[in-house]
Formats: structure tokens, C-alpha cells, sequence
């Protein structure tokens, strides 16, 4: 799909409740994150979890290619309808790309089947995103890595299920690893989990950390096939009795 039409949720509570957030992102991420991809020239809206059904009505996801998530402090507060509504189109074929401490959302751990939970600490440390994946995708543009000044630390182990492909992985100068880039397929869906992005760092500024989101989105766009059909068959080729 060449130009899919993408949504960029936020939570959207943090830039409201801390100014070390709203400093940085006095937009809300979601507003960072949609114009960077708005500039590629696709066509990007962004939704937020105080709107009415968090943003994500049928109509919304109907009109969705591929759906960005950041997530954080409410969890919890996402709705299970809602929640099973996205599931539901990424099985039918929606991308969704999840980021940073989206790890923990409902989708995230419905789509992986597991607790998601991982290592972290918020001091001073620095990234170093490693390509593991040369060539893939995900990677167009991109050096041998991505450096981040500062960045909170995410340590292994990280419960998720053996990825499709490892993309990334990330070391922390504390002496920790961490799979930072990883993709899956559920259903017809693709998922990208990508890591950086801790709401008081400017790291949704950073054009390379821009750069693989947007190619994230690109990867994750639906692609063009037939429905997945089930239950009992006749054979193609007459009796085989
Ligand atoms: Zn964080």
C-alpha cells in the first residue's frame, strides 16, 4: 500500500499533569509524532484516550491503515471494547506500531499473549540503538545505529514472544540490552513494537527516531490479499475418496 492513512493515539495525560512533559511536548506527543509523518505526506489524524471511545470509533478504524500507540499512567482506563475493537482490526490487516511504555498497553499484551514486563530506570543513561536487521525495511535511512543522548533505561528480559524479525537492540550505558525494535504478524495484521520515547525527553524530536517510526508505518501498512477463508473444504481437484 503506498499511502496508507495512519492515526497516531496518545494517551495524552502527561503533557496535561507535568510540566517537565508539556515542556518538551506542549502539543502532546501525538502532535509530534502525527506532523512528522504529515510531512512525508501521508495523510495522518491522531486520536486521544479522553475523547469519546478514546478516539478510535468503527468509523476511525474503518478509515485507519495502520494505528500509532503511546501509552503510559492509564492503562488501565483504555476500555476493553475498545481494546477488542483494535485487536480485531489488526486480525482482519491494520498495522499498529507501539511505543515505549505502550509495552504494557491492553493491545500490546492481547496481541503478544504475555506480560510484556521488562527492566527500567530513569537516571541519566544514554542509547545506543543497534541494526540488527540489515536491509530490513524498518531500517531505510538509517545508519549502523541510532545514538540518544539521554533516554530512561529499558533492560532484558523483556516478555514477549520470539519476535518475526529482531530490528533493533538497544544498549544503555549501565551495561544493559534490550530488544528495542521487533515485529510480528497477527492474523493479517503487522506489529512494530519500537522502544525510545520516554515522555520527558525530547527523543519524538530526534528526526532518525522519526525516521524509523514513519518507516515502521510503512511496514505495517495492509497489505493487499485475500480474506483468510476456514472450516471444512472441498478438495480443489474433485474426489479423494
Ligand atoms: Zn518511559
Amino acid at each position: 500500500m503506498d499511502n496508507p492513512r495512519v492515526t497516531v493515539w496518545n494517551e495524552f495525560r502527561h503533557e496535561k499533569s507535568h510540566e517537565s512533559v508539556k515542556a518538551v511536548y506542549p502539543d502532546g506527543i501525538h502532535n509530534t509524532i502525527a506532523q512528522a509523518i504529515s510531512n512525508s505526506g501521508l495523510e495522518v489524524r491522531t486520536a486521544t484516550l479522553d475523547e469519546p471511545e478514546h478516539g478510535l470509533t468503527e468509523q476511525v478504524l474503518a478509515e485507519t491503515d495502520v494505528l500509532t500507540w503511546w501509552g503510559h499512567m492509564a492503562h488501565q482506563e483504555v476500555s476493553d471494547e475498545i481494546v477488542n475493537r483494535v485487536h480485531q482490526r489488526v486480525l482482519e490487516g491494520m498495522g499498529l506500531v507501539v511505543l515505549h511504555s505502550g509495552h504494557f498497553s491492553k493491545i500490546f499484551q492481547k496481541l503478544m499473549g504475555t506480560t510484556c514486563n521488562l527492566k527500567w530506570r530513569e537516571e541519566n543513561d544514554s542509547e545506543r540503538l543497534w541494526v540488527v536487521a540489515p536491509g530490513h525495511p524498518i531500517t531505510e535511512g538509517i545508519g549502523e545505529y541510532i545514538h540518544l543522548e539521554r533516554e530512561e533505561m529499558y533492560g532484558e528480559p523483556f516478555d514477549i514472544p520470539e519476535p518475526d524479525t529482531l530490528v533493533f537492540v538497544s544498549w544503555f550505558t549501565g551495561g544493559e540490552i534490550f530488544r528495542s525494535g521487533v515485529c510480528y504478524r497477527r492474523g493479517k495484521g503487522k506489529v512494530f513494537y519500537f522502544r525510545p520515547g520516554h515522555e520527558t525527553l525530547p527523543t519524538y524530536h530526534n528526526p532518525e527516531i522519526q525516521r524509523v517510526i514513519l518507516n515502521g508505518v510503512r511496514w505495517a501498512a495492509p497489505t493487499q490479499s485475500a480474506p483468510m477463508v476456514f472450516g471444512n473444504a472441498p478438495s480443489l481437484e474433485g474426489a479423494t475418496a
